[in-house]
């Protein structure tokens, strides 16, 4: 920042403060979970933002955002998540509000544009998306879902999504309050005994679902239905009969899962599939879950037969990488985590890290795996991580979207791990791909001509 950096910057870090950490400078509480401190320019998007990641990906449904354009384009086809049958989820359809609307309302329009949009998508599903100016006008939505719903005999769901009414981790709820009335079963189903399970918080970017759908095959475990990456209206009704969940993304989906235990009684426990570490512990983990010696069996095979086919690739990375420093700013806490044990796998110190939402306990298990020193910070601004990144002498940054930019005005390498991204960064598959990346980027010749 030198000289001319602005009076009230230091005024804003001073707020901020409890939400910024340095391992071994201070005690680990660090503030999280909470609204953004205002004016601080956070790199947090929005409740709908929230919402729209993780209910988008269902492929067959309708996706309706009620509010101005702006809040259709923003997150519209940006999204890695592929499908395996319907398209339908690549739209984005809006209702445009208008001034007018602002002024006399907004539910007629909204009824129209449902009506319109069932007569050319014969969906089984809408959901509706409330944005900040629906929130602020006060349409009821719940009333214009209703009537339609029983206009055309399907499901149409409004999602409690506007903007301004929490941060990014209210429209993950939001979401899963949606998923949880679409997964009502009409009469109790039977839970299965068999090894089928629900599979939350994997958005199929880039095909991941189905690189961990294809190791949980192998070793004989079927996925029902995952959250909410390659799902339909369909899959999701069978939800209930899960015998178990277990959880990639914690942040957007720890309070499904535990909605589904308390309602359903699923069990459910966390996993990660990112590196070659956590992808073995949590197929290890699964297969312990269901007490069969066979299928522990076949995951000690499969988990031979990768570790053995991609370590000596990751060996050549990790002696290229070697003593290089990355931060990382990310989504949520359990990707943090685990993109620290992946770093360490090819050689590579975790120098700054920070999420948008991430919780306690993951702050928590964040600054037991970092080395003294590193800065440790929650909701960041740009201005914060240009700081710390500049002062730890980072030659990495990984992030999303709203993150590239400023890598690449301050001459750092940067990677994509949001949901952005066009290749896999899951499992076996995925831990060769984030090195071969880091190494692409990192040790670019483009780096010699700054
Ligand atoms: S909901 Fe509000 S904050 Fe989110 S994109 Fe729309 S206007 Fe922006």
């Amino acid at each position: 920042m030198g000289v001319q950096k602005p009076i009230l910057w230091e005024d804003i870090i001073l707020d901020r403060a409890a939400s910024i950490a340095t391992k071994g400078k201070q005690k680990n509480k660090i503030r999280c979970d909470t609204d953004s401190v205002a004016g601080a320019v956070s790199q947090r998007a929005c409740v709908y933002c929230g919402a729209r990641v993780v209910l988008n990906p269902v492929t067959d449904a309708i996706h309706l955002v009620h509010g101005p354009i702006g809040c259709a384009s923003y997150t519209w086809d940006i999204r890695g998540s592929l499908s395996s049958g319907a398209e339908l989820y690549r739209n984005s359809f809006s209702t445009d509000l208008k001034e007018q609307d602002v002024i006399f309302g907004g539910e007629k329009r909204l009824a129209r544009a449902i009506d319109e949009l069932v007569k050319k998508h014969p969906a089984k599903v809408v959901f509706v998306y409330s944005t900040c100016i629906v929130g602020v006008i006060g349409d009821d939505l719940e009333a214009v879902c209703k009537a339609a719903a029983s206009r055309h005999n399907i499901e149409v769901i409004p999602v409690q999504s506007s903007g301004f009414i929490g941060n990014k981790a209210a429209g993950y709820r939001a979401a899963c309050d949606a998923l949880l009335r679409l997964i009502k079963p009409n009469k109790p189903m039977k839970r299965t005994k068999k090894p089928v399970i629900n599979y939350l918080g994997d958005f199929n970017l880039a095909g991941e679902l189905w690189i961990i759908e294809d190791y949980l095959k192998q070793m004989g475990v079927t996925v029902n239905v995952a959250f909410t990456g390659d799902s339909s209206y369909q899959r999701l009704k069978k939800t209930t009969s899960a015998a178990l969940n277990i959880i990639q993304c914690a942040g957007s989906m720890m309070y499904l899962a535990q909605q589904l235990k308390e309602q359903y009684g699923i069990p459910y426990f966390n996993v990660s599939f990112l590196g070659l570490q956590d992808t073995s512990d949590s197929l290890r983990k699964i297969a312990a879950y269901f007490q069969d010696e066979q299928m522990q069996a076949r995951a000690e095979a499969l988990i031979k037969r990768e570790t053995e086919r991609i370590m000596p690739e990751l060996a050549w990375y990790r002696e290229k990488l070697k003593g290089k420093k990355a931060a990382i700013y990310v989504g949520g806490g359990f990707k943090a985590i685990s993109l620290i044990k992946q770093f360490k796998e090819i050689g590579i110190d975790v120098v700054m890290i920070g999420t948008q939402t991430g919780r306690r306990e993951e702050y928590e298990t964040i600054n037991e795996l970092v080395n003294e020193g590193t800065v440790i910070l929650d909701d960041a601004s740009p201005s914060e991580l240009e700081k710390f990144m500049t002062e730890k002498g980072t030659h990495l940054l990984v992030g999303g979207v709203k993150e590239r930019p400023l890598a690449y005005k301050l001459g750092i390498a940067f990677i994509d791990h949001s949901h952005d991204r066009k290749h896999p960064l899951s499992g076996f598959v995925g831990a060769v791909n984030l090195a071969k990346e880091v190494y692409a980027t990192l040790c670019s010749p483009v780096w010699n001509y700054l």
